[in-house]
């Protein structure tokens, strides 16, 4: 009974209600963030490719400490875990051969999108996943005039993601 009251306690004093910043998405919470973006403007959008399914269930687990302001499923359905204000935890480790070495932490400046994909990351995604994509970047681009559209790959050299076969030209056009 104690336990159970002090987890009920512990659950209230992380709650932090927010928003939702784009109309088509859905809200579910994951508590990997961290509150504001340091004074830093959003300058840019990083679009991620995660492998295999469980996304939105992989960013509320909290061995995993990562997150991401939206995911985009293979169905089309699009669901924001992150406030747009606050700092999401999707690209906070730049290689230093990365052109954006030397910079403050990305996730203080970036909006992170990820799109659910196969388990080798590779798959030609469905055309339901990248219309709901191309949306939801149009509608941050309206929002954010002039962001800029980045892979993690870009960041992160060498890493897998988004991958192969991901659609970036038509999210760039979007
Ligand atoms: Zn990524």
């Amino acid at each position: 009974m104690k336990l159970i009251l002090l987890l009920s306690i512990v659950a209230i004093a992380s709650v932090h209600s927010w928003t939702l910043d784009y109309a088509g998405a859905k809200q579910i919470s994951s508590p990997h963030f961290n509150r504001g973006r340091q004074g830093q403007a959003i300058t840019c959008l990083v679009l991620h490719g995660t492998a295999g399914g469980g996304t939105i269930e992989w960013f509320q687990n909290p061995t995993s400490k990562v997150s991401a302001h939206y995911v985009v499923g293979q169905d089309g359905s699009v669901t924001q875990m992150v406030s747009e204000d606050d700092t999401a935890w999707h690209n906070g480790v730049v290689t230093t051969n990365s052109q954006f070495y030397g910079r403050p932490n990305p996730n203080l400046w970036c909006i992170g999108i990820e799109f659910s994909r196969n388990i080798q990351n590779n798959n030609v995604m469905p055309e339901v996943q990248i219309q709901a994509g191309i949306r939801l970047v149009a509608d941050i681009k309206r929002r954010y005039k002039g962001i800029n559209i980045h892979t993690h790959d870009q960041f992160s050299v060498g890493r897998t993601c988004p991958g192969p076969n991901f659609p970036l030209a038509r999210f760039k056009n979007a």
